[in-house]
């Protein structure tokens, strides 16, 4: 024969595991939807980064068409200067001579700066490519496992009830309401254990008188937070 105390151990016990499954199977999809992020974002960054390689590449050609064309055009402007009519048409192109090669100078540092830029970002593509692939198995694991774990915590959580349901037939009819009521307020913390004479769930120290009963067997509740006793 189960004792009051046994009973409400075996019950606090069910109403808890119940709980921590409903937790579990009601936060399922958010953590699924959390691994999709995971990868949604791994893609990103890899995609940002084939990007910027495209756009670095895209600019050290323009840069180099341009640096060609000055080029050009410088040789055009030497070979007009060797044709010049007066000392101005010749400043005149020795100033637009100059400015260009200005130009090709600062082009060159670009198209420098360009490559060096290709290069560390060409090194960083292979790196982002791993990190997209291992995100991406760890979240198809994640998705197999996850279908798994549902229905194993939905099939575990069908089993407690069943067992809460036989558990609760084996309290006293006088006990009920209590129980019905404490249930409705706390959830799965309707009940306590007491150690060293204490509530565990609001830390009040029991009269021995209580402490005694409940020991002996009778059915007790908490004097201060009213939640059944058990040792
Ligand atoms: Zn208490």
């Amino acid at each position: 024969m189960t004792t009051p105390a046994e009973l409400m151990r075996e019950l606090h016990r069910l109403l808890r595991f119940i709980r921590d499954l409903q937790v579990q199977i009601a936060d399922a999809p958010r953590e699924l939807a959390a691994e999709k992020a995971r990868l949604t974002q791994a893609e990103s960054r890899l995609k940002e980064g084939q990007d910027r390689l495209k756009h670095l590449k895209v600019r050290v050609h323009e840069n180099e068409t341009t640096l060609k064309g000055l080029h050009q055009q410088i040789k055009k402007y030497e070979k007009q200067r060797e044709s010049a009519a007066s000392k101005k048409e010749l400043d005149a192109f020795d100033h637009e001579i100059e400015h260009a090669r200005k130009q090709c100078s600062d082009l060159e540092d670009q198209i420098l700066q360009g490559l060096s830029d290709i290069d560390e970002q060409t090194a960083l593509i292979p790196q982002l490519e791993k990190q997209l692939a291992e995100v991406r198995r760890e979240v198809a694991e994640y998705e197999a496992g996850a279908q798994e774990r549902l229905q194993r915590l939905q099939s575990e959580l069908a089993k407690a009830r069943g067992e809460l349901e036989s558990a609760e037939k084996l309290i006293p009819d006088d006990i009920r309401p209590v129980y019905r009521r404490l249930l409705a307020t706390f959830g799965a913390e309707a009940m306590a254990q007491m150690v060293n004479r204490t509530c565990q769930a609001c830390l009040m120290s029991l009269t021995l008188q209580r402490s005694l009963e409940l020991e002996m067997g009778r059915f007790v509740t908490c004097s201060n937070c009213g939640r059944i006793l058990y040792t």
